[in-house]
């Protein structure tokens, strides 16, 4: 069928489909999906990290053979390609039903980064799983949704590290054959490549086509013969390189997305900019209204209207911001009938952060946005504060910021055996309702004894899989002794298990534990109470104080004073995050607030039933309800870091000590921990429905989209 299965086994006329099923990564969030690929070759599917278009190139004809004379496994392959039928189909979906009629537009959400899978290591961390989220849930409810990106040939890094605890960056090029993607065609059947001019000259970008159910992606890629090796390298890695670089790179995004979609015959209703990485998009927006004979200030208005801009962080160095001279050398050639209007466009950008002004990719989404929303009620507030001056004639409570929380999708990062439970115990139609609070109610009639016995299998399966892992860095690899004793070697399956995974950087504060080291021994020493700690994380590759935490927890991991108990999981990634949300029994966030807009990884843990223990910052700041997990609260003076640090510290320690660690380790006569298995229930009941993409798209729907859609339409 494909070129890239040309040598592989040819499948069988029984499973003939399965090279499609494969194609799609609609098949990621699907268990009977999974399972068809599960099946087929275990050992191949733990091997290539759960990448089927790698398993169907690898796999031995004898396996395809079985497979389809196994009656068994015919089974979930005909439901499996039954549903992704159906999930291809616009008939019955949500959006049918409650979306307004847009013959045939679509929304352009535009991202620099998406987390689909990890073996497109397009995505960074935060924004770009949240971009993931959004268009798989998108698919799932039928919103008409296109996404547009990059596809960096080289992604983001890889990590490993040293035998002392140092970060090392490695890049490594995707095999375009092994990756879920396939090149777009135009609607006359020919390659999509965009022209896209910057500076001087002329870059083409290639596009590649990524399917998710309903949902279509393209992403960019300058990687051509044709173009100079320097223009080669402008998509080859994300967040790579310097400010020229990114200034280039934004320019592609917001130019080359906007001629890509004119390209395939796509007409965006809604232009949603997801950080204002793309906000070029106005640029060439605007151009082409003046082109079609309007003015500069109409075609502004119109664009406004009909673009939607989501802000994700408060933390200033978060916001890109190029001097005026790097912008107006590679806009040269962007302006066409714009030009006249030169320096009105350049002032949209205009913004002075406190190092003179310059052209500030924020500040140019939010003048050309209508619709603007931050990912958390605190963080709307947050943005409200921080952006003020950008509308100076209007009053502080009428500022057209808006909060969207955030929300994760619950089929993606659902535990399977927490799925078994919920399919039992809520009736099987469940997850097609899981955004109604109501429904949730009904955990009560589940079992404690079940929901803890869930609950051990999945922190005794992170155990196991720790493990495993390290004895490939030991044996495969080769690493010291030093990198096995910190990756794990003596951790305990039956230990209370914190979890702290995200990116390293200092807000974050990945060393508050440590405040007092001694106290912190205590705790994870005791003998009959037990408790080990798992960190994971990357620091930016140009963030040296991150590296620095990094290894400084290292060497603690490896200090004999907290008895093997600390490990650090390398390279953390979304394949990492599924086993660490699912089999922790505890997430911890601790950064400084408000510095964290919203923070996603603590819904993931809430909804396996890993209950959130964290600074009352982001998300947590609406979701704790005083049963659900726990506050860590301090009411220090937020100017005073030093004192902040350790008062938040002192709260942390008293919350262990004398919440956490009993509940955890008192048990009934059954040996079940009542108290804990409560917690654990409360965080499912009254985070899961909040705080579930499909709560937050529904929203996005009708706060953001539909009000640039009537305007759109009009
Ligand atoms: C969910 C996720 C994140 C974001 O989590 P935060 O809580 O916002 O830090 C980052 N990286 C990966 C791989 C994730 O899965």
């Amino acid at each position: 069928m494909e070129e890239r299965f040309a040598n592989a086994a040819p499948l069988p006329g029984r499973i003939h489909r399965l090279h499609d099923l494969a194609l799609d990564l609609w098949w990621s969030w699907h268990s009977t999906a999974r399972q068809v690929f599960r099946r087929l070759d275990y050992g191949l599917w733990r091997t290539t990290a759960h990448n089927p278009v790698r398993m169907l190139r690898a796999i031995d004809p004898e396996r395809l053979h079985a497979a389809a004379q196994d009656p068994e496994y015919l089974l979930f392959y005909d439901q499996a390609l039954a549903a992704l039928d159906q999930a291809r189909s616009s008939k019955g979906t949500w959006w049918a039903a409650h979306g307004p009629p847009l013959n045939g537009r679509a929304i352009a959400y535009f991202s620099a980064e998406f987390a689909l899978h990890q073996s497109l290591p397009i995505y960074a961390g935060g924004l770009g799983v949240l971009a993931g989220d959004h268009c798989r849930e998108a698919s799932d409810l039928g919103v008409p949704l296109v996404g547009i990106g990059f596809m960096y040939p080289q992604g983001y890094f890889h990590q490993r590290l040293s035998n002392d605890g140092w970060q090392e960056e490695r890049y490594e090029r995707i095999n375009w054959a092994d990756a879920p993607i396939e090149p777009a065609l135009t609607p006359e059947g020919k390659p999509c490549v965009t022209a896209v001019p910057l500076g001087d000259r002329t870059v083409l970008a290639a596009v590649w086509r990524v399917r998710l159910g309903r949902v279509r992606l393209f992403l960019l890629d300058t990687d051509l013969e044709e173009n100079a090796p320097w223009d080669r390298e402008l998509s080859a890695r994300l967040y790579g390189g310097d400010r020229e670089m990114r200034a280039q790179q934004e320019i592609i995004l917001g130019i080359g997305g906007v001629r890509v979609l004119r390209l395939l015959g796509i007409e965006p209703a809604v232009w949603h900019l997801n950080e204002g990485h793309a906000a070029f998009v106005a640029l060439q927006r605007i151009r082409e209204l003046i082109e079609k004979g309007i003015s500069f200030e109409s075609a502004l208005e119109e664009v406004r209207r009909t673009t939607a801009f989501t802000t994700h962080t408060p933390v200033p160095a978060g916001h890109d911001a190029f001097p005026f001279h790097l912008v107006e050398k590679h806009l040269a050639g962007c302006w066409g009938n714009l030009g006249q209007h030169r320096q009105q466009f350049l002032a949209l950008g205009e913004y002075d952060s406190g190092h003179g002004a310059q052209f500030n990719m924020t500040a140019l989404a939010l003048r050309t946005a209508a619709n603007v929303n931050g990912v958390s009620a605190l963080h709307g507030e947050v943005t409200r504060l921080m952006w003020r001056s950008i509308w100076p004639d209007r009053a502080g409570d009428a500022l057209p910021v808006k909060s969207i929380t955030n929300g994760v999708h619950v089929p993606t990062w659902i535990a399977p055996g927490i799925l078994d439970l919920f399919d039992r115990y809520l009736g099987s139609d469940w997850l097609e309702q899981h955004d109604d609070p109501a429904l949730w109610d009904r955990l009560a009639e589940m079992p404690d004894e079940e929901l803890w016995a869930a609950r051990q299998v999945l922190r005794i399966d992170l155990l196991a899989w720790i493990r495993e892992r390290l004895r490939q860095r030991w044996t495969i690899e080769r690493v010291g002794p030093a990198r096995v004793v910190t990756a794990g070697a003596m951790l305990d399956p039956q230990s209370l298990t914190i979890g702290y995974a995200r990116r390293f950087t200092a807000y974050k504060r990945p060393e508050l534990l440590f405040q007092d080291a001694e106290r912190l021994a205590r705790i994870l020493n005791d003998a009959k109470r037990p408790v080990q700690i798992v960190f994971a994380g990357k620091a930016h590759p140009a963030d040296e104080p991150a590296k620095h935490h990094l290894q400084r927890v290292f060497r603690r991991a490896l200090d004999p004073l907290f008895g093997g108990r600390i490990a650090f999981i390398d390279d953390y990634d979304l394949h990492v995050a599924h086993f660490l949300v699912q089999g922790c029994d505890v997430w911890l966030n601790n950064p400084r607030k408000p510095l964290e807009a919203s923070g996603t990884s603590g819904m993931k843990a809430s909804l396996n039933g890993v209950p959130h223990l964290s600074i009352g910052d982001g998300w947590w700041a609406e979701g704790y309800n005083g049963r659900n997990g726990w506050l860590i609260e301090s009411g220090t003076n937020p100017d005073d870091l030093a004192a902040t640090d350790s008062a938040d510290a002192e709260s942390l320690y008293d919350l262990l000590e004398k919440q956490v660690v009993p509940a955890f380790y008192e048990r009934n006569e059954r040996q079940v921990p009542v108290r804990w298995v409560q917690i654990v229930r409360e965080a499912m009941r009254s985070n899961l429905p909040r705080f579930s993409t499909r709560r937050m798209l529904k929203q996005y729907v009708n706060e953001m989209y539909l009000p640039a859609i009537a305007a759109a339409v009009k």
